[in-house]
């Protein structure tokens, strides 16, 4: 594997221990932080991690039409919203980290937003550095803040992030809040907003 795809893989990484490295299924390499997972043909990485049991439910499919991303908002050196500025966090105890809070009966899984963490997974504490702003306490994104594509709300410190990815499309319409995206190389799926 390329170094250059090596350390766009270290990245997209979590903080969280099984997330915090890449992990690969034989077939591919994943990295994900629980709500942008990219993957990349082959498995060559060192060390294979299991992967999580929530992957098997991901859709990696190209479902409709790949568009750009839209044009985001200027840059600007805001307050960190994740860790409120003071530049560590602790895991949101409501969501344990995920940003999604899941409720299964017999036949249905539901599966909505942390409303209390907003699902960015952690909320202002001192347990860890923010992975947000790194422990600087200001960044150069909302990370809450949302945008539309095609009236999908998306996260704009997500798609800043995908946006670094050279030739990122992603698709028109999400199927189950999923949205597949294509770069150059690899592929990946971002999680909508309920
Ligand atoms: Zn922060
Ligand atoms: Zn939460």
């Amino acid at each position: 594997m390329e170094e250059k795809t090596f350390s766009l893989l270290a990245d997209f990484c979590g903080v969280t221990k099984q997330l915090n490295k890449p992990f690969c299924d034989g077939k591919y390499t994943y990295a994900s932080d629980g709500k942008v997972i990219v993957r990349f043909p082959g498995g060559e990485i060192t060390e294979i991690l299991v992967c999580s049991p929530g992957i098997s439910k991901l859709r990696f499919e190209q479902s409709g039409e790949l568009v750009p991303l839209p044009e985001l908002p200027k840059e600007t050196k805001a307050i960190c919203d994740i860790c409120g500025g003071q530049g560590k966090v602790t895991i949101c105890p409501e969501c344990d980290g995920d940003g999604n809070i899941y409720y299964s009966t017999n036949n249905h899984e539901y599966e909505w937003n942390c409303k209390e963490c907003d699902s960015a997974g952690y909320i202002p504490g001192d347990e860890e550095v923010c992975p947000e702003c790194k422990g600087i306490g200001k960044v150069i994104t909302n990370f809450k803040k949302s945008i539309n594509i095609n009236g999908h709300k998306l996260q704009l410190g997500y798609l800043r992030k995908l946006s670094k990815l050279p030739g990122i499309k992603i698709v028109a319409h999400p199927v189950e809040y999923q949205h597949y995206f294509k770069f150059d190389g690899g592929d990946g799926i971002l999680m909508g907003m309920r």
